[in-house]
């Protein structure tokens, strides 16, 4: 069991069991281990939080910015010191490899230098709008505010959010995935340790009741979710309909398209990376190459370096027993279908951790884009293959998905990577690269069914969500002339 054990809610700088009366077991993908027990928080929880995160934020929002950046400071100094244990706490939670959990550390590290970069740009505006008279514009906190979060990132999605909206004025409530509730807890004794104020930043253990309460609660003023896309649209849509600001992002489908004249050794080791890591759980992850022209070369290469991975060293778990078996269904489907199983994830053991949920990578090659391993989040380890004789009908292929999180093209000529910018129907777009995640402080955020609400979640583009616009018209000097404004 896990120190971590029972879970508990954490508000007023403390921790406090969960009220709810079932008990779930908190399993680790890895090797099938019980690492904790759960109870879902009640209604009565929700509401001690709340009074927490109200009763700390006229203090928090009080001081300056430049104050409340120091606790991110002395916070990012501790991601660093207690990386190894953070590291190892992921991995047993997620099942993700222990590199894979150092690089989710790093983003959080950082998002919360960005964070901490915050009292250099939000300086307001001012103008002398006529003679004596200024007008000023700064951002202010929206008060209590809450995020929702995943299981496929315990720490780094929580970070897209809490260390900006913090830093900002802001008093959090998360509600972590019920799979994996161990990391928030070591992050709210990282945060405490940092000196952050009671009742600034809290936690909520529980599911889709508890998070639908936080939608619903009239203290509540915002809401930032990141999940699948069918949550992501209820919760935008019972949050907005109770009033608040929503920004929801949900899955994704990203398409890699490869041209002839890719860098076959290059390509092959990015699509496999973008395909594999964190087994394929990312909304990043590549999950539908399109093959202009070409490019059985690049095939050959990617199937050659896939078949040496081996799960459980190179590739991590799948988050449960449910997800392994939807993924083998889907390439089970899709053979069944015609298309070609050129390398083989399904039934992989690992041994010494035979209970563990493991997918070894899968290529499929001979896609059909009509067929449903095309158009749906596989969530996996797997990517298909669908073939194209121009870029254009790859370009139509990848316009008609639903999703919009990411596409990247592979080829060594600007103009047609210049029209894959221009014309793919995706919020982030990538040239040579497997997975293209802007760095802080450009942001974060995907088009259609892959966000709702506006803005980005991480860089420049979030803190307009976590702040409203206050404006002042101010005349000091008595001698002004009178106008209109007067
Ligand atoms: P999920 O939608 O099942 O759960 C996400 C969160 O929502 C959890 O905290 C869960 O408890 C809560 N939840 C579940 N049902 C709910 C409901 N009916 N109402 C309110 N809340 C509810 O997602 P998951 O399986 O944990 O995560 C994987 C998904 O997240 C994938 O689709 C992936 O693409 C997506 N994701 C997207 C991004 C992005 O940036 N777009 C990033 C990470 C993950």
């Amino acid at each position: 069991m896990s120190v971590f054990s029972p879970v508990l809610n954490f508000y007023n700088n403390g921790f406090h069991p969960c009220s709810g009366s079932v008990d779930i077991p908190v399993t680790s993908p890895v090797d099938g281990r019980r690492l904790a027990t759960l109870s879902f928080s009640t209604e009565a929880d929700l509401e001690k939080a709340v009074a927490s995160a109200a009763g700390a934020f006229p203090v928090w929002s009080g001081m300056s910015i430049r104050e409340r950046a120091q606790v991110f400071y002395r916070y990012k100094n501790l991601l660093h010191e207690h990386a190894t244990a953070l590291a190892q706490l992921i991995h047993e939670e997620n099942g993700k490899t222990v590199g894979e959990a150092i690089a989710e550390i790093e983003k959080s590290i950082e998002v919360t230098e960005f964070a901490c970069s915050l009292p250099q740009m939000m300086t307001g505006e001012l103008q002398e709008v006529s003679k004596g008279v200024e007008c000023r514009m700064e951002s202010v906190p929206l008060g209590v505010v809450a995020c929702i979060t995943p299981f496929n990132f315990p720490l780094m999605v929580p970070h897209w959010t809490i260390p900006i909206a913090i830093t900002l004025g802001n008093c959090m409530i998360l509600k972590p995935s019920e799979k994996v509730p161990l990391s928030a807890m070591k992050m709210a004794e990282l945060l405490k340790q940092a000196g952050l104020p009671a009742g600034v930043f809290n936690i909520i253990h529980g599911g889709s009741d508890i998070a639908e309460s936080i939608c619903n609660h009239p203290r509540i003023e915002a809401v930032s979710f990141v999940g699948s896309t069918a949550v992501a649209r209820q919760v935008y849509r019972t949050a907005t309909h109770a009033l608040k600001k929503c920004l929801a992002l949900g899955g994704a489908k990203n398409h890699l398209l490869v041209l002839p004249d890719a860098l076959p050794e290059m390509t092959s080791k990015n699509i496999l990376a973008s395909m594999s890591g964190c087994a394929g759980q990312r909304c990043m992850a590549a999950s539908a190459m399109i093959a202009v022209g070409s490019v059985q070369h690049i095939i050959d290469k990617l199937c050659e370096e896939a078949r040496k991975l081996v799960p459980g060293r190179d590739i991590g778990a799948v988050i449960s027993r449910e997800a392994k078996e939807r993924i083998e269904h889907y390439i089970s489907e899709a053979e069944s279908e015609g298309a070609q199983v050129l390398v083989d994830g399904r039934n992989t053991v690992v041994t010494g951790s035979e209970e563990g949920y493991y997918v070894g990578p899968t290529v499929i090659d001979w896609v059909n884009p009509g067929m449903r391993i095309a158009r749906e989040e596989v969530f996996g380890p797997v990517i298909c293959i669908t073939r194209t004789a121009t870029l254009q009908e790859a370009l139509k292929i990848e316009n008609a998905n639903k999703y919009g999180n990411a596409t990247s093209v592979f080829t060594q000529d600007g103009a047609m990577a210049k029209q894959v910018i221009e014309r793919a129907n995706a919020g982030m777009v990538g040239v040579n690269i497997g997975v293209p995640v802007p760095r802080e402080p450009f942001s974060f955020g995907g088009w259609n069914e892959s966000k709702f609400g506006s803005g980005d979640i991480t860089g420049k583009s979030s803190t307009a969500f976590w702040s409203k616009l206050k404006k002042s018209t101010v005349k000091w000097q008595a001698e002004a002339g009178i106008n209109w404004m007067s």
